[in-house]
């Protein structure tokens, strides 16, 4: 069993094959996924997902590079759509300075007073960072994350960030990034990172692991991402995904 914690099955990129999609994740032994919304239009979306098949969940939240575009209303909406049964989390949340549409002091305020829901409605945190882990960890800490924990996704940091996030009640997930040749980081965090704090994503559609680097990602590769982490830790593939689907349930309350 394999638990994809972060999949944008909602993204229109599977609107033509998303059956064939899910069959092959079964196949692969995926069991449990997690469907990102992080606007009006992909939050609805994964809401009908995760009413139409039981093996999905969502985590609904507002992206830092539309920071700028969310409104008051937007983040009451977000509260409403959030009392659903199979939302498990808030985000993906975070800051990202890579794009430069939404001014960094926007972005700050926005990730801010979603930590503040996320405490509120107790929910634990998807944590989306780009080019800028010093001010998101500084944030994490200043808002007392702690107290919701959650999800670094698709940890790209060092490892002693990824000790300090760990330290601050947070999980790391690494995907596809974890099987390029050229990843020193990401294998580091992979083996220093204990087990029981590690999680497993595709990010689907992005960021499809080697060999298909470059390709639509899509929830069945997550399994190369516990075998490369298998090899890192020097550990059986089943350890792995055993270990990161329990993480994965307890986090998410998943029974
Ligand atoms: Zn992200
Ligand atoms: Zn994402």
């Amino acid at each position: 069993m394999l638990f994809d914690t972060h999949v944008h099955l909602n993204d229109e990129q599977f609107n033509e094959d998303l059956q064939e999609v899910i069959e092959r994740a079964k196949e692969a032994g995926v069991s449990h996924m997690v469907v990102v919304g992080f606007n009006r239009p992909t939050i609805e979306r994964a809401i009908d997902l995760v009413e139409e098949y039981d093996f999905l969940y969502a985590s609904i939240g507002w992206h830092p590079v539309d920071a700028i575009d969310m409104t008051d209303e937007d983040l009451a909406w977000i509260e409403e759509m959030a009392a659903h049964p199979k939302v498990v989390a808030l985000g993906e949340m975070g800051l990202d300075y890579h794009w430069d549409k939404s001014p960094h002091d926007v972005q700050k305020e926005v990730f801010r007073r979603q930590i503040g829901l996320a405490k509120k409605l107790k929910l634990p945190i998807i944590i989306h960072n780009r080019d800028a882990t010093e001010d998101v960890v500084q944030i994490l800490r200043e808002e007392n994350a702690e107290e919701v924990g959650g999800i670094m996704h698709c940890f790209s940091g060092s490892a002693e960030t990824a000790k300090e996030c760990v330290e601050m009640n947070f999980h790391i997930s690494l995907g596809g990034p974890v099987t390029f040749k050229n990843a020193k980081k990401p294998k580091k965090v992979a083996m220093e990172v204990p087990l029981d704090r590690l999680l497993i994503e595709t990010d689907c559609p992005y960021l499809a692991p080697h060999p298909f680097r470059g390709k639509r990602n899509e929830p069945a590769y997550v399994k190369l991402v516990a075998e490369q982490v298998a090899e890192l830790k020097d550990i059986s593939f089943e350890e792995v995904a055993k270990v990161t689907t329990e993480n994965a349930k307890k986090l998410f309350g998943i029974r």
